[in-house]
């Protein structure tokens, strides 16, 4: 069985860890590779941060306009592999062919950002501050970056960092999640095609100990992290006692609204894309949905749609969703299904312990829709993270913002209604970073930052767009006199 190599300094090699752990697909249980693991695995970063401050150095004087010409090539090149690296997303991630596809998209749409860089990156000027003095401002890059990722978007995630990163003089040292690793290797494979000087971008395999080596390292000047919420805690507490600036996006338990003017169907079809999609396992899945004033025609059109929904292998056609990530993930998830029911939820569509014909080992479970699970128990405030609906009826929607803005996580909040003022109201009342109206996966786009408020966020600035170029780039500020008295005569 293959065990996957780094990218260190232009070069793939062996790590020096001879530990491993499994790469698996989630539908079927193959292995499909062996990933490096362990303490040893620290030798590899330190290689990697070696190397990649000798590159940094180099490239930070590199034009600007330089810098961005690789990100053209990689577009391309990220185009014209779209269906390999789809197909590697739905192998190890479990995702669905499109779902896969659609993820590529939006990695693309980040370079394609980052090449304004040369606009972007621009600063102030401003003359006579005082007599014969100006000032003005300028972004430097940090140095050595690094970007620690999850499972669930295996291509996507690194780049609302790495172009950037990359665009703005830095280097970059990426840790791909050991659960699916191999879409990264395809994508540095790629990397490796363009010119970029040796050691700009590096990659390094690992788990717990791999991502320590990042935080304690002197020469890491950055860390970009999204995962769950106890580990970016835990990054952004370790990382900035250690002097680096970091973004550290965690978990989410993310509530749309539904006042009884909103479009039954599409509002319904919408909302169960939210939930099931990917499997629930999107930081931007909807999760718990609310209903105000709701005669039951909403809640019949949310189980008609949930229940519609074809469960089987991603890479076959026809399938709306794929499995979820481990069995440990399975059962983790069913097990929380349970606890809603003690908890005293009404379990209105339940999808635990689903078998797909062919598919017997897969962690598959189906669209499960518990109704009323208590408010005061443990379920409303945990993140499940599978393709679970929790349905709850309100009065009014003051009661629902005053429940979301009562919750832990501040990723994302939806509101479905025909009424402006009520659309306005929630809007400016609710306490998320990403906010929709009539939309149920409210992801920002490239050219705008990848919000998230409370226990989703720790930091200051954000991935993707101008936040992106800011978090990558410390500012100098030069006041400069030229007295008159000093100027030769020509
Ligand atoms: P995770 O936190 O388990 O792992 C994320 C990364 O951290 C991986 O690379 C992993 O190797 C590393 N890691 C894991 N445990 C660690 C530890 N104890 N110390 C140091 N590093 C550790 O997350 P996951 O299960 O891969 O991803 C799912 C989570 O990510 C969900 O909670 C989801 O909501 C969240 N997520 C958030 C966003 C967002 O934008 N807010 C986006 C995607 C996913």
């Amino acid at each position: 069985m293959k065990i996957l190599q780094n990218y260190i300094n232009g070069q793939w090699v062996d790590s020096n860890s001879t530990e491993t752990a499994n790469v698996v697909n989630p539908a079927t249980q193959e292995v499909l590779a062996r990933v490096p693991y362990g303490s040893e695995t620290r030798k590899d970063i330190d290689l990697a941060v070696n190397a990649a401050q000798q590159a940094y150095l180099e490239w930070k004087n590199v034009p600007v306009l330089k810098r961005i010409q690789p990100l053209f090539k990689l577009k391309q090149l990220l185009e014209e592999n779209r269906d390999e690296i789809s197909r590697l997303i739905t192998l190890e991630c479990g995702k669905t062919l499109a779902e896969s596809n659609g993820e590529i998209q939006r990695a693309i749409e980040n370079v394609e950002v980052a090449c304004g860089t040369p606009m972007l990156m621009q600063s102030e000027f401003l003359e006579n501050v005082a007599t014969g003095i100006d000032e003005f401002m300028i972004r430097q890059p940090l140095g050595v970056t690094a970007c620690i990722a999850p499972f669930n978007f295996p291509a996507m995630i690194s780049f609302w960092f790495l172009p950037y990163a990359i665009a703005t003089g830095n280097a970059m040292i990426v840790k791909p999640s050991e659960k699916v690793p191999l879409t990264m290797m395809k994508i540095f494979e790629l990397l490796s095609q363009l010119d970029l000087p040796k050691g700009v971008i590096n990659m390094v395999h690992g788990g717990k100990a791999s991502v320590d080596g990042l935080l304690e390292h002197p020469l890491v000047k950055s860390i970009s992290f999204v995962g769950s919420t106890p580990v970016a805690r835990y990054i952004y507490a370790t990382g900035t006692a250690n002097g680096k600036r970091v973004q550290a996006q965690g978990g989410a338990k993310n509530p749309v609204v539904i006042l009884p003017d909103a479009d039954i169907e599409m509002t319904s079809q919408i909302i169960t894309d939210s939930v099931y999609g990917c499997a629930g396992q999107r930081c931007l899945a909807a999760s718990v949905v609310i209903t105000v004033e709701d005669n039951g025609k909403i809640k019949e059109s949310l189980y008609e749609a949930a229940k519609a929904r074809s469960v089987g292998y991603g890479l076959n056609a026809g399938i709306d969703m794929g499995p979820v990530i481990s069995p440990e993930s399975k059962s983790r998830i069913e097990h929380l299904v349970d606890k809603g029911v003690a908890e005293g939820a009404n379990v209105l569509l339940d999808g635990r312990n689903k078998k797909i014909s062919g598919f017997e080992q897969g962690n598959f479970i189906s669209p499960t829709i518990l109704e009323n699970i208590s408010l005061s128990g443990e379920l409303i405030k945990t993140e499940i993270f599978g393709p679970v609906m929790s349905l709850l009826h309100m009065k009014t929607v003051d009661e629902a913002i005053a429940f979301i803005n009562s919750g832990v996580y501040g990723n994302m909040a939806c509101l479905f209604t025909n009424s402006g003022s009520n659309a306005r109201k929630f809007r400016n009342e609710v306490m998320a970073g990403n906010v929709g109206i009539n939309i149920g996966i409210a992801a920002p786009m490239a050219q705008f930052p990848f919000s998230g408020w409370k226990d989703s966020f720790f930091g200051d600035l954000h991935g993707q767009g101008k936040h992106a170029i800011e978090f990558f780039t410390q500012t100098k500020i030069v006041v400069e006199r030229w007295p008159k008295e000093w100027a030769r005569k020509f």
